[in-house]
């Protein structure tokens, strides 16, 4: 793959991808919808892509993975997100729970879980916020302790999307008090069926339920789910919010409301739309550049922290910016709570708070920017 392949670079690739979801629309299998990443879940539809080698792409072979890389997995994500589909399912497993256990975890983790995300049949949420740790993700308080075979789990997660539905969570819990917060943390992997584990809904404001409030009373987890060293969580927690951050779904959320407005402009002569779209569709441009640099650090072997948090920023301002110009301009041909419209402007609170406060990426920016 050349790295400085155009962005609609790929192109068997997103052919693939736009005759499989053409042909899901169009049996009426789903509805193009904003924010479908975190908000459309069909475990079938995840299930297709795999059997079609479009999850797990940058895994190996040996664990069910298609051995290509992060750009490759970028171009198929985009086609993904421009056509709002059903991703939710696979989406925390691939992005990031699968490339984590691949730099950190131990073979039988890697044999255990990769070929059950690459083929669907494993679906994640991620434990990582609490009611006390959210923006200050190292105060989490939920513990760990060692017992014969394994560890004992207990604690309190909050704002866990799809827990009712996953097969499985990422947890971060804290294995060691020390004065440090950031020491003494280890990330594990949890069965969602154990005993001990129940879930209690939160509905949004879109009257929506993905969020959840998870409790653990005592789950037993065997000494192979750790993911990694034992209290070195914080390190490798910083490394998997890279891949969290980095991807063009923190840039194409509202992606449908951008066709909704290009549909306007085409059918009127609204100069302050078209002036609007003009400089919205270049900001896509240098975005969707940026996706690219940041898949291209990934294919190179790093975690690029700084990068994927630039990008999440500038991005989820650009998907609030897209929301903005269509209600400044009135170019809704379908103004309701239902349509792909009130289904970003419902969602929007969150973009700029999920996967990291905006005021706390830019806090992060400028310490690494200090670092380097
Ligand atoms: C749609 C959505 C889905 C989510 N899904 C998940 C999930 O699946 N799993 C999971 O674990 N979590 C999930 N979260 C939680 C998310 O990661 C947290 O909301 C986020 O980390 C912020 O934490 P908080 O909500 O506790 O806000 P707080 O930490 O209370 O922050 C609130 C506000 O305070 C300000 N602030 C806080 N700290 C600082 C600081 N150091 N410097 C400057 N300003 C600051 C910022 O303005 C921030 O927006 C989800 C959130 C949303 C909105």
């Amino acid at each position: 793959m050349n790295r400085s392949a155009p962005l609609e670079g790929c192109a068997e690739l997103r052919t693939r991808v736009r005759e499989l979801t053409a042909s899901w629309r169009s049996a009426g299998r789903y509805v193009p919808r904003s924010d479908s990443w975190l908000r459309s879940f069909d475990p079938e539809f995840s299930k297709a892509l795999a059997a079609d080698g479009l999850i797990a792409m940058t895994f190996p072979r040996e664990f069910g993975g298609a051995g290509r890389s992060n750009l490759e997995r970028l171009a198929v994500t985009e086609e993904l997100l421009r056509a709002g589909a059903p991703v939710a399912a696979h989406w925390i497993g691939d992005r990031q729970i699968g490339p984590a256990v691949l730099r950190h975890g131990s073979r039988a983790l890697q044999e255990e879980i990769l070929p059950a995300i690459a083929s669907a049949e494993a679906v994640f949420c991620l434990g990582m916020s609490e009611p006390e740790a959210g923006s200050d993700l190292a105060a989490v308080r939920t513990s760990a302790t060692a017992v014969d075979g394994g560890w004992l789990i207990s604690g309190h997660k909050i704002w866990t999307s799809h827990a009712h539905r996953a097969t499985h969570a990422y947890v971060l819990a804290r294995t060691a008090r020390t004065e440090r917060k950031h020491e003494g943390l280890t990330e594990f992997v949890l069965d969602m069926h154990a005993d001990g584990v129940s879930t209690t809904p939160i509905v949004d404001l879109a009257g929506e339920h993905h969020f959840n409030e998870v409790r653990f009373e005592e789950v037993f987890v065997p000494a192979h789910r750790v993911i990694g060293e034992v209290g070195n969580g914080w390190r490798q927690v910083v490394e998997q919010l890279s891949f969290e951050r980095g991807g063009a779904e923190r840039v194409l959320s509202s992606y449908p409301v951008l066709v909704e407005l290009i549909a306007h402009a085409a059918e009127g002569d609204d100069r302050e739309l078209r002036s609007l779209l003009g400089s919205l569709v270049a900001r896509l441009a240098v975005l969707r550049r940026l996706c690219w640099d940041v898949a291209g650090s990934m294919d190179a072997g790093r975690a690029p922290v700084r990068e994927a948090a630039a990008l999440k920023y500038l991005g989820n301002a650009f998907e609030h910016d897209v929301i903005e110009a269509l209600r400044r301009t009135g170019s809704c041909r379908e103004p309701s709570p239902d349509g792909v419209y009130g289904q970003a402007l419902l969602a929007s609170p969150g973009f700029g708070l999920r996967g990291g406060a905006a005021e706390v990426l830019l806090s992060l920016i400028a310490r690494e920017e200090n670092r380097s």
